[in-house]
């Protein structure tokens, strides 16, 4: 098989390698033509751009094809990059890093591979999205809600290792992996925490180890390609309330972030506070765009039985709706009620996965509209984040682009994404709207902060920003590079991590 997109690895070595492949996984798991390569450039990237192609995909079904794979890799020294379902747009989609790398397209390992009702838990494969997760709950009639992000198409484990956020009280998606089952560079699979022991029964419920933690090395790295992980699940609450909090301007924005807070650090609230400005939706749950006002919206939700969620609600008006301008609302659900939550806040707090917002995301140039997201990490301080919020916007303002705000708050931390809009069809567009996130990194580390994940781009970038002791951290993390994988052939570059020998890519 031959692909019109180089690498390093040199025409031959790379046609020898997909021939080994076809031979192992079969000649449809195997796709090198251009026009199906196209699907699987980054959307958000200059749309003629060939900076991230990918020499071809290949789709193996089971872990064993993983580890042929990661094997053919090592003898004629192709560089890979993995995907789960690459839905990860504004952050590559499922285009690599380095041009030219293999695709490991990971959608048809799609089983559920277990759903605990008494432990509430599930084990899954890369595969197997939001929506599946929730499909097989309803189908089972499991009492258990999944915590899942705003679109349903993505897939549990990739968001999960990006660090990504949901809106259940499982929100924290990377700390509710519990369990992981990795192919690693050379070839070996490896179970983490308890896993590591034959039979233990405790691998999806236990979230260490005996020794030391090795789950975390697996997210946004480049060291091993995870084939399957125990996922935390919430049992049904006899009630639920999505909440919104409405209110005008940069003072109130203070004042709502301090009060929720003190209501995240002592649990009234247990989920992920999610604010906006700039974008909402109307009666119709159609999406509107205002990025030139300064109304914003928080939305967030209650929990539990009947008697504490009025407790918690009454807590909420006690602190958050005592702030002047400040409009509360909210809308409760029996917990029973499967059919009940109508608009897309109501749904995606209960875990029930929808597209809602990818077609307001369009608005701006139609179908065409690309958009890059911007989303460094700072403290839940009300204060820090007008501050925050004020520089990022003096920075856009600069650059004459407009934009609208995301704020995901926990209990101790902010995380502020702001989203501007364009058109990847014009070059120049796309290449302004890149410099300025490019300027804005380097603002803002001057302020203390940095991006928690990040595009192809910038991948080095915001890894340099990460100098600590003339950069240890990526001394350390090029150290494990290179002994975990020599060929460097696992997603090279990802995070800013390369392989010893980058040149021969
Ligand atoms: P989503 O499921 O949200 O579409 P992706 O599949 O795009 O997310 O994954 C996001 C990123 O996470 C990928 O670019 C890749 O770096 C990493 N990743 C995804 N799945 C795996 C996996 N199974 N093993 C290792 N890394 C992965």
């Amino acid at each position: 098989m031959t692909s019109s997109v180089a690498t390093g690895a040199g025409a031959r070595d790379l046609d020898r390698a997909l021939d080994a492949m076809v031979a192992a996984l079969g000649h449809d798991a195997v796709l090198t033509a251009p026009a199906e390569l196209l699907e699987f450039r980054d959307p958000y990237t200059y749309r003629e751009s060939d900076e991230f192609d990918a020499s071809a995909v290949v789709m193996p079904t089971s872990t064993e094809q993983v580890q042929a794979v990661v094997r053919i890799a090592n003898e004629h020294r192709v560089p890979l990059w993995t995907f789960s379902q690459g839905r990860n747009n504004t952050y590559g989609g499922p285009a690599p890093r380095q041009r030219g790398s293999v695709l490991v397209n990971l959608r048809q390992m799609n089983r559920i591979l277990e759903i605990d009702t008494e432990l509430a838990y599930a084990v899954v494969e890369p595969g197997v999205r939001w929506f599946d997760l929730n499909d097989a709950l309803v189908e089972q009639g499991a009492d258990l809600w999944t915590s899942i992000p705003d679109l349903g198409w993505g897939s549990i484990i990739g968001n999960s290792l990006e660090y990504g956020i949901g809106y259940s009280p499982y929100g924290d998606h990377a700390r509710n992996l519990c369990g992981l089952e990795v192919v690693l560079a050379d070839g070996t699979l490896l179970r983490t925490g308890m896993g590591a022991m034959p039979g233990n029964r405790a691998w999806h419920t236990y979230p260490h180890s005996y020794g030391p933690s090795f789950a975390g090395l697996f997210q946004q790295s480049n060291y091993g390609i995870v084939t399957s992980a125990g996922w935390g699940l919430l049992p049904r609450p006899e009630v639920y309330s999505a909440c919104w909090a409405r209110f005008s301007g940069y003072e109130a924005l203070g004042q709502v972030v301090d009060a929720l807070r003190g209501l995240l650090l002592d649990r009234t609230i247990q989920n992920t506070p999610m604010f906006n400005r700039g974008f909402d939706l109307d009666e119709n749950g159609n999406g509107v765009f205002t990025p030139d006002g300064d109304g914003w919206f928080a939305r967030f939700a209650l929990y539990g039985r009947e008697d504490q969620v009025e407790a918690q609600y009454r807590a909420v008006e006690a602190t958050v709706g005592r702030i002047p301008g400040v409009r509360l609302d909210r809308r409760t659900f029996d917990g029973r009620d499967l059919a009940g939550p109508a608009n897309h806040d109501e749904r995606v707090q209960r875990g029930i996965p929808d597209m809602d917002l990818l077609d307001p995301t369009m608005l701006p140039y139609g179908e065409n509209t690309a958009h890059l997201d911007f989303s460094p990490v700072g403290p839940a301080r009300g204060s820090a984040v007008v501050a925050t919020e004020k520089l990022v916007r003096s920075l856009y303002a600069g650059a004459g682009l407009s934009y609208v705000n995301g704020l995901w708050l926990t209990a101790r931390t902010a995380l502020h994404i702001s989203t501007t809009f364009f058109d990847p069809r014009d070059e120049e567009q796309t290449r302004s709207v890149y410099a300025n996130y490019g300027r804005m990194v380097g603002e803002l580390a001057a302020t203390g902060y940095a991006p928690y994940r990040t595009n192809l781009q910038h991948m080095d970038l915001v890894a340099d920003q990460f100098s600590f002791g003339d950069h240890a951290q990526r001394r350390l993390s090029e150290t494990l590079k290179n002994a975990l994988d020599p060929n460097g052939i696992l997603a090279p570059g990802k995070s800013g991590i390369w392989p010893a020998d980058r040149a021969s890519l």
